[in-house]
């Protein structure tokens, strides 16, 4: 299989394309489908294996063809558990949306609130971020999720390890819209803790799981 074998906008294939990227990954090509169907997913796979166009793919491609829910609200919400990988998935997005009227905001701990309550008032489209911050603006209502489309959580258990859970029901509450779609990735997904954010957060999610990861 290759991207162009995929339902996905020009636009997107054009950037793969820009990118050197002709096939999916075993996990891309298994979970692709799935987030384009709109469902949700649990997916595992080990380090390297190409997670992050896994769920970027679904994500601008629904941000392109369909109708937003809210003009004001994000569409897509992306946490990652560090700065450094929310970063890293942020730059990956921007690659994606290059040269397209699309926004996308990096809400992270550590870095000056009130410039990120401006960047928001200009109603990016997608937000990457860490979920204590994101938390922070939603209680300081500078951030709304009633509009969200969209949730994926990245590195999940790696959230759960750094005690994020408190936090991750919060934003889940606050994005409590029935036509949600949630995508989760996770090296682990046995863990007691990692079946009951799944319960909070899946709508009978399909489960992939690519080799033994790691
Ligand atoms: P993971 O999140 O599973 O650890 P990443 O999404 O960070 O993996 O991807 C790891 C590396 O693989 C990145 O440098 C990315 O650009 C590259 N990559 C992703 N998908 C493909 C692909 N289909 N073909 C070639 N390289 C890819
Ligand atoms: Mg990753």
């Amino acid at each position: 299989m290759q991207f162009t074998d995929l339902p996905i906008h020009h636009n997107l294939l054009k950037a793969l394309e820009v990118k050197g990227l002709d096939t999916p990954t075993e996990i891309q090509s298994k979970a692709i489908p799935y987030g384009l169907m709109g469902k949700d997913l649990i997916a595992s796979s080990k380090t390297g294996s190409g997670k992050t166009l896994a769920f970027l793919l679904p994500a601008v491609q629904r941000v392109l063809t369909k109708q937003p829910l809210s003009r004001r609200d994000p569409r897509v919400l992306i946490l990652a558990p560090t700065r450094e990988l929310a970063k890293q998935v942020f730059l990956q997005l921007k690659g994606l949306i290059a040269k397209q009227q699309l926004k996308a905001a990096l809400i992270l701990g550590g870095e000056n609130f009130n410039d990120q309550v401006k960047a928001l008032k200009h109603h990016p489209q997608f937000i990457v971020g860490t979920a204590g911050r994101v938390a922070d603006h939603l209680a300081g209502k500078s951030l709304f999720l009633n509009g969200l489309e969209m949730l994926i959580l990245d590195e999940a258990d790696r959230m759960l390890d750094l005690g994020f859970a408190p936090q991750l029901r919060l934003i889940n509450q606050a994005a409590d819209h029935r036509k949600r779609q949630s995508m989760m990735f996770s090296a682990t997904l046995d863990s007691a803790a990692m079946h009951e954010l799944t319960q909070s957060l899946l709508k009978s999610p399909q489960r992939i799981s690519v080799g033994s990861a790691g």
